[in-house]
């Protein structure tokens, strides 16, 4: 059964249609400047690309009309007709305590979906008006919500809850949420089968280092603990993103500088993390190149993000009484081989060696610890949308 995938943003839309049983990817591509003028893309193997082309897109709806016509376009497409999309598995980034795996979508679970809008302002309604589009113009087609933060809600309260009074939590539902579910989620089952082990036996650690990034501790294939928190402001530094930080520095700052709180939540989620650190660049490509030419403050970029990563490991490790796998994903997990020599460095207290030529490799499923290490460390290439198609596919059945 062929999924199409949709991740929808206030103005842009990206897609995918994906057979999940082989993993067979039949098109991508993004809808760009939704509500301005209207940009579409579209990719298919042996067909002709459509890159960045005028298409009018006033709203959502012409966006995924656009989609939908590519598809089964007669000469570029590659289904037939609609009849051939099974389902459409929409990415929903905050499920809030309402969802703690990926649902059908009812009228009920939408007015739910709603209810944990304040969660994620930028991100929830955006994600609604696609999935209202798609239901008008694919009326009989099945849909499915895979959350973001469904992966982590088997958390126990000791990890998921902050030491607050508690009816922060209990009136206004302030806790650790976490995201990149999804992601946690495919690399964990991927590693179980690279190790041939059930996953119910398995303790794993995933990093997902990308332009924001977050650990996470995965026991017994259950999320258990994971950096990022009541938003994805926190945890290790990122792009642009500080992680965590002392409170305090936000009223000394806010005091000296007399900025409002808009104005110091932009500067921490905006300004800092590693290009806020180097007055380099968010992208750690730069960093590797300004690093390597003696730019003190691009290499301590690298040796923070790689630091606090290094402690999310040892923390996780203690937490879950031991580590059977560490996992390299996303952008920087996945391509930086430099930044995952730095994290491993100095864990071979804990049975973890990192075997450097077989480190030297970028986006393939491998094993790059050394044959003896007791802890294995694993670059695992992530696959949302691959996720989220499985995900819909095993619930329409
Ligand atoms: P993501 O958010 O997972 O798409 O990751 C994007 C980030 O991955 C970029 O901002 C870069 O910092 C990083 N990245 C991508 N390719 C490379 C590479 N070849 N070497 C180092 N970092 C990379």
């Amino acid at each position: 059964m062929n999924i199409l995938v949709i991740n929808a943003g206030s103005s842009s839309l990206k897609y995918q249609l994906l057979d999940p049983e082989n993993g067979v990817l039949l098109a991508k591509g993004l809808c760009e400047r939704i509500g301005i003028d209207g940009k579409f893309t579209y990719k298919a193997e042996g067909k002709n690309t459509l890159d960045a082309v005028d298409v009018a897109m006033p709203t959502h709806s012409e966006a995924i009309q656009a989609v939908l016509n590519a598809l089964t376009d007669k000469e570029n497409g590659v289904v037939s007709s609609m009849a051939e999309i099974g389902a459409v598995g929409h990415r929903v980034v905050h499920g809030g305590e309402k969802f703690a795996s990926s649902v059908v979508i009812t009228g009920e679970v939408m007015a739910a979906i709603e209810e944990c809008n304040p969660l994620a302002p930028l991100h929830n309604p955006a994600n609604i008006i696609g999935i209202r589009a798609c239901q008008s113009l694919m009326p009989t087609t099945p849909m499915v919500a895979v959350f973001d933060t469904a992966f982590h809600q088997t958390m126990p309260p000791a990890a998921y809850m902050y030491a607050l009074p508690y009816a922060y939590y209990e009136n206004d539902k302030v806790r650790r949420y976490g995201f990149h579910g999804t992601s946690h989620k495919y690399v964990a089952g991927r590693a179980a089968a690279m190790l041939g082990r059930p996953i119910e036996e398995l303790k794993l650690i995933s990093c997902h280092l990308g332009n924001g990034s977050s650990i996470t501790a995965v026991s017994g294939g259950k999320s258990v603990d994971t950096s990022m928190g009541f938003t994805p402001l926190a945890g290790v530094p990122m792009g642009t993103r500080s992680g965590d930080l002392d409170a305090g520095i936000l009223q000394y700052l806010m005091n000296k500088y007399q900025m409002g709180i808009d104005e110091m939540l932009n500067v921490l989620n905006k300004k800092s993390g590693v290009e806020g650190l180097s007055c380099v660049s968010s992208d750690f490509r730069d960093l590797e190149s300004a690093a390597g030419k003696g730019d003190a403050k691009a290499a301590l970029a690298q040796e923070k993000f790689a630091y606090e990563v290094r402690k999310y490991v040892g923390a996780y490790a203690a937490a879950m009484g031991g580590v059977d796998a560490v996992i390299f994903t996303a952008g920087v997990g996945e391509n930086d081989k430099a930044i995952r020599s730095m994290v491993c460095q100095g864990l071979e207290y804990m049975g973890l060696k990192l075997d450097a030529g077989a480190n030297d490799v970028r986006g393939k499923e491998t094993v790059i610890s050394t044959a003896d290490s007791k802890v294995k460390v694993l670059l695992i290439p992530t696959n949302e949308e691959l996720m989220i198609a499985m995900d819909t596919a095993a619930l329409v059945k």
